[in-house]
């Protein structure tokens, strides 16, 4: 992964104040190769690349971060930008129902998010309708009927045995129907064809001519990979959109899509699709995509927390401590508190490239652990705290009783103590990560 390659990468390039234009080019190698993997589109990659590397070279090395996980936090911001930060909500109409009408290629699950749209507006207060305009595919109307019907969203259609309806007179009228019954939102479901087609694109220009819609969102399916960008492109040619529905998320597609569809078309992607059941389905999150383009796992969240909780000058001062000998169990909790303020184990877990050791030992890690180290350790002497080695046999019975913990506990903590600060002076001597020591196992 790109964890990996980037920690192999940034191996021994520690302590520098500014990154070097060396440590700039070996990363953004990586970074590219990731979003290439990730299906982004190649002049989408170098634009992004470049503009990576010229913020890249106007930053300071952060106290809290490798160089490594530097670059790929700017990476990462930069990614969230061009995603469109915020997510971009639905525009409603200030009179009358608000149209959203739905464009893409057949198979890019336009019936499937009409339904879960409908369900999800549905559970917002409002009153959809849903449009059958597909009236190319047999089927195409059942299949929005079935849907409609699982979500409890009634289905404007042609009426059976009118024969095969005209799409834009069926949009037309499927407005006048919702005004009457009061529907606030409509959803017009459309049909597509397997490639792109100037007969489609006409068809689905004149739907949009006869609604007038509020919102058009092409849909597209996420494991289409470096397809989606020119089906993107074809369709807001061809029809045009104001946002973009990526779906299928659910695959393994990393999702690059989002970010060249974005980066060229400069439409907003809105909402995300991410499986068969009517709600799996979300406001598209640039912060989850950016993560997912990445494929870092939550080392990103790791970054982020890092750089709240860490807290620089108690890091430098363990350490010197340490080189000077004199790391008690005072410091030891205070790495533990500061541990516990990075958040929940469990979730650090996943977030640290190459920290193996530790990892394993944060398996079976819980934030109560915490809790009965600090009830210990408030159970010794001053003098215990600053020089755990005359904590013998006596001591430790005292201790327990005073900590409402066993004779075992108390001795698991001390030989933990010992181990903690023989991984940290080997760690300040290899130059790895300060501050997260003493990992019980
Ligand atoms: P349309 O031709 O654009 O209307 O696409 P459909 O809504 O008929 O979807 C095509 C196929 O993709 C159907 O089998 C859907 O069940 C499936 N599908 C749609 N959305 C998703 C999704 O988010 N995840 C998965 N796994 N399948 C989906
Ligand atoms: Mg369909």
């Amino acid at each position: 992964t790109l964890s990996d390659r980037l920690t192999a990468t940034f191996k021994n390039l520690r302590g520098k104040g500014r990154l070097s234009e060396a440590d700039i080019d070996a990363t953004a190698r990586e970074i590219r190769i990731a979003l290439l993997e990730a299906d982004v589109a190649l002049p989408v990659v170098k634009e992004f690349v470049s503009a990576i590397k010229e913020r890249a070279r106007g930053e300071e090395v952060s106290g809290a971060l490798n160089p490594a996980q530097q670059v790929v936090k700017i990476v990462n911001d930069e990614l969230i930008e061009i995603l469109g930060g915020e997510t971009r909500r639905l525009r409603y109409a200030k009179t009358g129902p608000t149209v959203i009408m739905l464009a893409g290629l057949q198979g890019a699950g336009k019936t499937t998010l009409a339904a879960k749209l409908a369900l999800w507006l549905k559970e917002q207060g409002k009153t959809p309708m849903l449009v059958a305009c597909d009236l190319q595919r047999p089927n195409a109307v059942q299949q929005l009927q079935v849907n409609g019907e699982k979500v409890g969203v009634p289905v404007y259609a042609p009426e059976p045995g009118n024969g095969v309806g005209d799409p834009v007179s069926v949009a037309k009228a499927s407005i006048e129907e919702a005004k009457r019954k009061l529907h606030d939102v409509v959803i017009v479901d459309t049909a597509g064809r397997l490639g792109v087609d100037a007969e489609m694109m006409a068809q689905a220009a004149g739907i949009r001519d006869a609604v007038q819609p509020d919102e058009v969102l092409f849909v597209v399916d996420a494991m289409i990979g470096q397809d989606a960008l020119v089906t993107a492109q074809a369709f807001l040619d061809g029809v045009g959109y104001d946002g973009v529905v990526l779906t299928k998320l659910d695959g393994d597609a990393r999702g690059g899509a989002a970010l060249s569809i974005r980066h060229v078309t400069g439409k907003p992607v809105m909402f995300a699709s991410s499986g068969e059941k009517m709600t799996d389905f979300d406001v598209f999150h640039p912060d989850r995509m950016a993560s997912r383009i990445l494929d870092m796992g939550d080392v990103l969240t790791l970054i982020e927390q890092a750089e709240k909780a860490f807290d620089q000058e108690e890091a430098l001062k363990a350490a010197q401590k340490l080189s000077d000998g004199d790391f008690t169990l005072d410091d030891f909790l205070g790495q533990m508190q500061q541990l516990k303020k990075l958040g929940s184990m469990q979730k650090i877990l996943g977030m640290l490239p190459g920290m193996g050791q530790i990892r394993e030992q944060l398996e079976n890690f819980d934030d109560r652990e915490i809790d009965r180290i600090e009830a210990i350790i408030r159970s010794m002497t001053p003098a215990e705290r600053a020089n755990p080695k005359v904590i013998d046999g006596s001591r430790r019975a005292r201790i327990a009783k005073g900590s409402g913990r066993t004779v075992s506990d108390v001795n698991n903590l001390v030989d933990r103590f010992f181990e903690a600060r023989k991984m940290m002076m080997q760690m300040a001597r290899g130059g790895g990560m300060p501050g997260m020591p003493g990992m019980p196992g």
